[in-house]
């Protein structure tokens, strides 16, 4: 061997390197997912080496004008007649928005959720989850990207102001971002449900059966009461609960199967077991 070639310490299997750390190589990648719950759309992609789950939602966005208020006209009825007035998007307002969007729900949704490996001979491999919402690109499958649409304003020109999500399509308001609105809307794009009781809707919550499977519970619509899960209260929620780490898991599942890999959920609070395996 030349003396003055470089050591290489990534060796070819039948390589002559003297390693002792083994490193997992293998990544894994989960596209088009049908997430169980039939809401929202993600690709995810798992990173052993890591110990990395990375889940991005690519969001397409199409910013509305709306209306906002613009006074009230004398009609002779009590208080007067309000006048709407064009609200539409300013360019540098609508890139900023998106900007702050992205930001907010990918810090929010990020860190919560961890998942230990419990096959035989694979209990070291972690799997911490990180959430990435971004632009999607033209080279993005459509099926794989949420179709956002923005509106300004105080109302939007034909429906009632309301955000939501559905399957790989949302409605959001600009004020979304003011409150917990778009983090919460963001909960429904990586498939979960509101956990809050409305009336017309089924009594479980979208991820319930889920839960069940993992934590032996069902999580009814309005059993949460005054908890601020993220999914009870979407104006003032502020916490990512464990349960809704279940889709995560899911997908790490869907993902990983091929290598017959179990999981369960792990805390950040244990220490983490750190045994090499053989
Ligand atoms: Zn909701």
């Amino acid at each position: 061997m030349d003396p003055r070639a470089p050591i290489p310490v990534d060796a070819a299997p039948g390589g002559n390197a003297q390693s002792t750390i083994k490193v997992e190589h293998k990544d894994y990648t989960l596209t088009d997912y049908n997430i169980p719950t039939g809401l929202g759309k993600f690709t995810a992609k798992y990173f052993p080496a890591w110990g990395v789950m990375a889940v991005r939602v690519k969001c397409k966005f199409t910013f509305k004008d709306g209306l906002k208020y613009g006074g009230t006209i004398d009609d002779g009825s009590p208080g007067g007649q309000a006048v709407m007035a064009p609200a539409p998007w300013l360019p540098d307002d609508a890139a900023k928005w998106k900007e702050t969007f992205l930001a907010q729900t990918s810090t929010f949704w990020t860190l919560n959720h961890l998942f230990v490996c419990t096959k035989k001979g694979r209990e070291s491999l972690r799997a911490m989850v990180s959430v990435k919402f971004e632009e999607a690109t033209a080279q993005d499958s459509s099926l794989e990207v949420m179709n956002l649409q923005v509106f300004n304003g105080d109302t939007r020109n034909d429906v009632a102001a309301r955000s939501c999500v559905r399957h790989n399509m949302g409605e959001l308001g600009r004020a979304d971002l003011d409150n917990m609105v778009a983090r919460h809307e963001a909960g429904h794009m990586l498939g979960l449900g509101d956990e809050y009781f409305e009336a017309g809707k089924g009594p479980k919550v979208d991820h319930s059966s889920l839960v069940e499977k993992e934590f032996g519970y069902q999580v009814l619509r309005g059993d949460k009461g005054d908890e601020p899960s993220i999914m009870n209260k979407s104006v003032t929620g502020t916490k990512v609960l464990q349960e809704h780490g279940v889709i995560f898991l899911d997908a790490l599942r869907t993902m990983t199967k091929e290598d017959k890999l179990t999981w369960a959920f792990g805390s950040f609070a244990s220490p983490v077991d750190v045994t090499p395996e053989e």
